[in-house]
This record gives C-alpha cells, structure tokens and sequence, in this order.
C-alpha cells in the first residue's frame, strides 16, 4: 500500500511516461511550455496567431477532434512553478505536512457538511462550435455534483474490494451568482479569441494573450473551456500557486455531456479528475512514471505502475497489487470516462485537509451553516491570507456568506 512508502512530493517523482508531453520535463522557464506542448498556437503575448489552425499539426494529428488517450498536464505546471517560484516549493509543503495531519486524523477536519463552491466558466473560443452552450455548461456541473457526492450512479461498478472504500467528497458545485463587483451573474464568461488552440502555458488565463482574467480564486473555483493541443485534455494548477492562474483548464470536447462533448470523455470526467488536482490531489500511480516508488500521499489507493488508459479489465495487477491490482477506476488514473467513477474515502480526508488549509476560504456550508475551516489555529501554517496564497489582483471579492470573520 502507498501509505508505507515514504511520504514525499510529487515534485520527487520523474517523467510521467507520456511522450507528448516528456519534452517538457527539462524546460525550466513556464513560458517555454508552449513550444513543447501546442506547436499549433496560444503564443504568450501574442494574442493569437493570424494563419494557425487548430488541427494544422503538432497536436499528433488530432485537430479539433478529442484525444483518443487521456493526458493531463497538471505535473508540467506544477515542475515549472516550483522552478520559476521559490516560495511555492515551500508552500507546497507546507501543504502536504496538513495533508499528513489529516490523513493521520481525518477527525480534525473543520468542515462539516457539504462545501459548496461557486463557479465561474471562461468560455474562450475561436471556431463557433468551441462556444459551447449554457446547457453543455449545466451538463458539466451535474456531473461534479454526482461524482463528488457519490451520488453517481456507476460508482456501483466499483469492484466489491474497492467498494467500501468509496466515499462521498463533501463538496458540491454552483455556477456564481455573484461576480467579484457583487453584480448578478449567470457564471459564465465568453469570449471569441484568435488564438486556434492553447497549451499548457496559462496563456488561456489573460485577457493579453488571448485568454480571460481569472476571479479571485479565494473566492472561486475558475474553469476555462477551449480548444487544448498537444492532445491534451486538460490541466490543473495544485493548491499554493499563484491566484492569477488558479483553476482548471478543459478542453471543450472533453466538457460536460451534450453539445461537443466527444467519447471516450464525453461524460465530464475530465473536470472531476482536474478538479481532485484542484483540491491538492496527486495522480493514483505517484507520478513516477511506471515505477512502483512514486506515490499519491493516499493510504488507501493501492500501489500502482504507471497510468492506465482506455477500459481496463478487473483486475490488472502491477507493483505485486495482486489479488486486486490497481485502481484504475479512480477518476485520478488515465482511464477513459466510462471507466472513471470513484474516489477513496483516503482522498476525501486529503481534499477536506485541502479546503480547511490553502482554500479556507473558499465555499459556504449547507444550508447557509458556516463552514469552519482551519485558520490561524493550524499547527501548520496561517491559511487563506498569507502572501503566497492571496490574490495579487486589486480587484474586490464578492461577500461570502457564512465565511468566519
Ligand atoms: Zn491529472
């Protein structure tokens, strides 16, 4: 089991294994994630390029259509922010020593209830159909409402082993009502971009290249939908990274149900798995590339090789796993959207751990019952105000009901 490994960053680990993505490993400026990631377009500063097209080539042929195998990019991010920032290395540990804590004692969680979280949708498009719909949207914040509560019908093809550890995250999901100058808002943003496709490098993220400014991310979860090379399907920024690129990046065939949602991640898994990044998950498989060393910081995930894609057969076994093998059924593996449909209750602490530390303040309780999370009074750490973690933008955040003063 992974829990009798020793604990460690993911940052420890090496090369994920994938080849579409491996170029990146050795670059150390963020800004140079671009050229290994999407030679099709989403040049920083540029603001889009005049003759590019989305399936010109450098995405592996893959065009405007959906990957055939996930990808996810959040590692590559997370090794460029801990080169580029030096304090986020430090935040990051900080992290996962809380993470630690609660997975010791999941009692001390401070949240009770289920957290709900407000949502604002940057759609940037560039061809028409990338302008998904409010329904396509709506279809997307469904499915986080199932799969964080359980509530997913498939979660009952867990295999019986792995059934009991199944849990319930807590967390549920809404689009803002509120913008951050505390006017009513539908929470969705649009806007057409020239850029044809972006890539790993945030460019997404700023209305200069080509993109849309996050919300405050103390107060909200941000989405970007658009069109993703590099046949990527998305990426997340982990928890103690900068607030101007915190939230989850979606390719918009790989969001939500309906409207352009495409197999094999066409049933809104791809923002579940970011979303588990989002609140400080780890790949199931350790991010060591195939190895058997690397970890997820999660006792009751089993040990596991490398990603597994596609739909695998019960059981596959690796890293001496056997009888039941690996987890494939995690939404933090590879697997295709159908094959996607749990989290452990060992998740469910490391994301609750997550919420009462570097997103304390994000997120209401049910029922308008205050959420308390961990403030000051962590052993750890002061939470939601420090410099690392509050937003550099001037820009003022909507009141949070039931937010401790
Ligand atoms: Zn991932």
């Amino acid at each position: 089991m992974s829990s009798a490994q020793s604990k460690k960053l993911p940052s420890t680990g090496s090369a994920e294994g994938r080849p579409a993505m491996s170029a990146m490993q050795s670059m150390p400026v963020e800004g140079e994630l671009q050229a290994g990631a999407d030679a099709t377009g989403g040049v920083a500063g540029g603001g889009g390029m005049g003759g590019g097209s989305g399936g010109s080539g450098g995405d592996g042929g893959q065009g405007g259509a959906t990957p055939q195998t996930r990808t996810c990019a959040t590692m590559d991010v997370h090794r460029c922010l801990l080169t580029d920032d030096p304090s986020y290395a430090n935040v990051r540990a900080e992290i996962e020593n809380l993470a630690g804590l609660y997975e010791g004692d999941a009692s001390i969680a401070g949240r009770s209830g289920v957290t709900q979280i407000p949502v604002v949708v940057h759609v940037v498009w560039n061809a028409a159909a990338q302008n998904i719909s409010d329904a396509q949207i709506a279809s997307q914040i469904d499915v986080l409402n199932r799969d964080f509560r359980r509530v997913n019908p498939d979660v009952n093809g867990t295999p019986a082993p792995f059934l009991p550890l199944t849990a319930d995250a807590r967390v549920a999901f809404a689009l803002a009502t509120i913008d951050p100058h505390g006017a009513a808002t539908s929470g969705i943003e649009r806007r057409q971009t020239t850029v044809p496709s972006f890539g790993a490098d945030d460019a997404v993220k700023s209305q200069a290249t080509g993109g849309m400014d996050a919300w405050p991310a103390d107060s909200y979860l941000n989405v970007w939908v658009c069109q993703l090379g590099g046949g990527l399907l998305g990426y997340a920024q982990f928890p103690g990274g900068p607030a101007a690129t915190d939230g989850v990046v979606i390719l918009q065939s790989a969001f939500g149900t309906t409207g352009t949602a495409a197999p094999p991640f066409h049933l809104g898994r791809t923002a579940t798995h970011e979303i588990g990044h989002w609140l400080n998950l780890n790949h199931i498989w350790g991010d060591d590339g195939t190895g058997c060393s690397g970890s997820d910081n999660v006792a009751d995930t089993p040990n596991q090789g490398g990603p597994n894609t596609g739909q695998p057969v019960f059981p596959h076994v690796s890293c001496s796993n056997g009888p039941n093998g690996d987890m494939y059924m995690n939404y933090m593996d590879y697997v295709d959207d159908t094959a996607m449909f749990m989290f452990t209750a060992g998740q469910v602490t490391r994301m609750q751990a997550c919420l009462d530390g570097p997103r304390a303040s994000i997120g209401s309780g049910t029922g308008g019952t205050a959420a308390t999370p961990r403030q000051s009074s962590s052993p750890v750490v002061a939470w939601g105000r420090t410099a690392s973690m509050s937003s550099s933008s001037t820009r003022t955040g909507p009141s949070r009901p039931g937010r401790p003063p």
